[in-house]
């Protein structure tokens, strides 16, 4: 469930990727297709398994490559480092607005949040710190609604003690 509307994805127009002398094309257009279709917040992996689907000769190489060139851009958001079982894998978001993250400690999985983003926050860590503070970003992490359906009542009754 994506709960930032896809509107406040920005959209980069043709003349300002030109004008950045990058070519969206190829597996570069899908990958950036996938990226901004999902809100998955996907591993390189999954980005190269749905890439493969429509171009069987694309590797994982360029799959990553391309990546980072959308991530250096600024097209992509890459998230710092996720716990659980995708531990250390790098995840990609194609909604490169400011927004919060749940992340499940179990499953991995990434969920965008509706928190709204404080901006009063910046202002005072800048004012305490003398720090010039673009913006920051809110990590929750826990057990997502179906980890917590499927581990039942009485394990996690067990685990709190
Ligand atoms: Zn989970
Ligand atoms: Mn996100």
């Amino acid at each position: 469930m994506r709960i930032i509307p896809k509107k406040s994805v920005r959209i980069l127009d043709p003349e300002t990727l030109r004008r950045r002398g990058l070519r969206l094309t190829g597996p570069r257009r899908l990958i950036l297709e996938l990226v901004r279709g999902t809100d998955l917040h996907p591993t390189a992996e999954w980005v190269y398994r749905r890439v493969r689907r429509r171009l069987s000769r694309v590797s994982l190489g360029t799959v990553y490559r391309n990546l980072r060139l959308l991530v250096d851009e600024g097209i992509v958001k890459e998230l710092p480092g996720t716990v659980g079982r995708h531990a250390g894998k790098a995840r990609f978001d194609g909604n490169t607005s400011v927004h919060h993250h749940f992340t499940c400690s179990n499953c991995g999985g990434i969920h965008d949040l509706a928190e709204p983003v404080d901006p009063s926050l910046d202002r005072r860590m800048a004012a305490r710190t003398g720090f010039s503070i673009s913006h920051h970003r809110i990590e929750f992490y826990g057990r997502c609604l179906v980890c917590q359906a499927r581990q039942g009542p009485r394990r996690r009754a067990r685990k709190r003690r």
